[in-house]
This record gives structure tokens, C-alpha cells and sequence, in this order.
């Protein structure tokens, strides 16, 4: 990925030139993985497909995560040899650890994005994944030349990038310096991940234009929960912060397993309707996503909590 997106004028842009951001659907694996309901691989298989007629260009479908830790993506394989997205569709895998990766590569020719990834605290990476921080970076720093040597796209996340349910305040310097350490491994993209939703609009402008500043020719990407009903006002603060990459999580699935109870991506559908409203391109069909997590919201038998599913689309924009 290139910078080229971020060469559109903002933050402070006053001109009419069309702002555009990438999206990035992780509901496949963020959400099925924390939803309390094992989906079936017949069900995943047909609500990715779906997503994949919406125009994302990346989707997260998969993890190589041990099936005994998380049963739900135990079908992984099968969901990566089933899927049907169309050709220019990433198709994006989780990968834990250097076993991980030996898994996943026997299946190389089914995806196209490898993403790694560490908690910035060090307690709530030992209980995530049992490893200290310079554990998981030294495996870090062995598995991305080899992903790059596969022609892999390498992705890294930084989970509590905003602060930590155990620990509280994380230091900034501390998150863009473990940034920097996969961008020396390799990574071409590093996104944020707010796992507990403890980031507030006025510290996501200022982290992410200290990210974008920080890590010139990588993609930098905004990962926000919405625990604390802030999501979409810190993707509104990173976009004018010169953040034009985000994840989020049709249905509003998902969420962070790690404490117990914490739930809560921003719904794509909900992200989407914010940024068409205001002008901002997406390349997404929105009247599609909605439909697909309309479809999520019948496999799982429950609501689903984002505004949009019960709202309907805004159909106009009212940016300029
Ligand atoms: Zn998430």
C-alpha cells in the first residue's frame, strides 16, 4: 500500500477534491471470533461472500490461531479453500506466532494480507497470547522476511494501542516505537487497535498525526471500539488527523475477548454512513452491508446493536 491516499489535502483541507479512505472488514474474524455463538463454516462462508459483492478490497476471513484457544475460527482452512470474493479482494489472515505462519503458508495460495500482531502493554499481551512483548517482537522480527519473501502484504496490529484494561495509560512513544519495529521487519501497514475502547476524540488527533508523521510509506491504520460509545467521533478525529485507513466490524460483531464482557468494533455499516454523509469516498456499497449484517443479525437469531441496521441508510451526502 501507498501513501497515495494521504495526498488529498487534509487535515484542514478546504478544497472540494474528493476525500477517499480505505475500510477494511474484520467482521470475519474480530467479530465471529468474540461472538458467544459458534457459526457454522456454511454460514461464514456465505455472509464473506456477501461482504465480498460490497466493494471491500480487504477483508479479514481468517486465523491461524491455535483451534483449542479459539474454537470459533477452528474452521479457518475450510473457510479459506470455500470462500468465493472476486479477484480484487485481499483476503487477510491472523497469524500469531512462527507455528502459525508454518500453518499458514501450506495454504499460501488462499490469501494475500498476513497480519501479525502484539499488545503494547505487557500485561494484556501475557494474557492474550502468553508471551511478553519482546517475546512476540523477536518472533516478529523472524517471520516477516519471510513473509515478504512468500509476496505477502505484512500487516501488523498493535492491540492497546490507547490504553489497558490492566494497566491503564499507554504511552504513545511506546506504541510508535513497537510501530516502528515492525515497519524494520517489514510491515507495509500497521493499524491501532483500541481493544477496550479507551481512546477519546481529542487523543486519537493527536496520536494519528503523530503516527502518520512517524512512519512515512506506511500504511497507517485506525482499529476503534466502541465500548465507550466513542468509536465513530475517534475515526472522525483520526481522519482529520490524516488517517485514511480504518477497520471495523459489520453488525457490529465483535469485539476483544480479553477482559471478559469487553465487546464492541464499530459497526462498518455505521462508519460508512458517516463517511458517505460527509463526502468522504469509501468505494462501498452501503445498501450491501447493511444487508449482509441484516444477514448476520438472522444466523446469529438476535439484534445486532449498530445504528444503521435499524435505521437505514442516510441516502445523501451532506458534506459540502
Ligand atoms: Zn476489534
Amino acid at each position: 500500500m501507498t501513501q497515495d491516499l494521504t495526498n488529498t489535502g487534509f487535515p484542514n483541507s478546504t478544497d472540494q477534491e474528493t476525500r477517499r479512505v480505505h475500510v477494511r472488514e474484520v467482521g470475519p474474524r474480530d467479530g465471529f471470533q468474540n461472538e458467544p455463538e459458534t457459526i457454522s463454516t456454511d454460514d461464514k462462508v456465505r455472509l464473506i461472500n456477501s461482504l465480498g459483492r460490497a466493494g471491500f478490497k480487504r477483508i479479514e476471513v481468517a486465523s491461524f490461531v491455535r483451534p483449542d484457544v479459539i474454537p470459533q475460527l477452528s474452521d479457518g482452512v475450510e473457510v479459506l479453500h470455500r470462500i468465493d470474493v472476486p479477484a480484487d479482494v485481499e483476503r487477510m489472515v491472523l497469524i500469531p506466532n512462527s507455528k502459525g505462519l508454518d500453518n499458514a503458508l501450506k495454504e499460501r495460495a488462499y490469501f494475500e494480507d498476513a497480519t501479525l500482531f502484539v499488545s503494547a502493554s505487557q500485561t494484556h499481551n501475557k494474557r492474550n497470547i502468553n508471551r511478553t512483548v519482546e517475546e512476540t517482537m523477536a518472533d516478529v522480527a523472524a517471520m516477516g522476511p519471510r513473509i515478504v519473501a512468500e509476496d505477502l502484504k505484512f500487516c501488523a496490529v498493535i492491540a492497546t494501542s490507547f490504553g489497558c484494561p490492566f494497566e491503564g495509560k499507554v504511552e504513545m512513544d511506546r506504541v510508535l516505537d513497537l510501530a516502528e519495529q515492525f515497519a524494520e521487519a517489514g510491515a507495509t501497514e500497521i493499524g491501532f487497535g483500541d481493544t477496550t475502547g479507551m481512546c477519546n476524540p481529542a487523543y486519537s488527533s493527536r496520536f494519528f498525526a503523530a503516527a502518520v508523521q512517524r512512519l512515512p510509506g506506511i500504511e497507517v491504520t485506525a482499529h476503534f471500539h466502541n465500548t465507550r460509545g466513542q468509536g465513530l467521533a475517534n475515526a472522525y478525529a483520526a481522519l482529520e488527523a490524516g488517517c485514511t485507513s480504518f477497520e471495523s466490524s459489520f453488525g457490529e460483531l465483535g469485539g476483544c475477548p480479553v477482559p471478559a464482557g469487553s465487546t464492541g468494533n464499530i459497526a462498518t455499516e455505521d462508519l460508512v454512513s458517516m463517511f458517505h454523509e460527509m463526502g468522504v469516498d469509501t468505494g462501498l456499497d452501503l445498501g450491501r452491508i447493511i444487508e449482509s449484517a441484516r444477514e448476520a443479525q438472522s444466523v446469529l437469531g438476535r439484534k445486532l446493536t449498530s445504528h444503521s441496521i435499524i435505521a437505514g441508510p442516510v441516502l445523501w451526502s451532506q458534506a459540502v
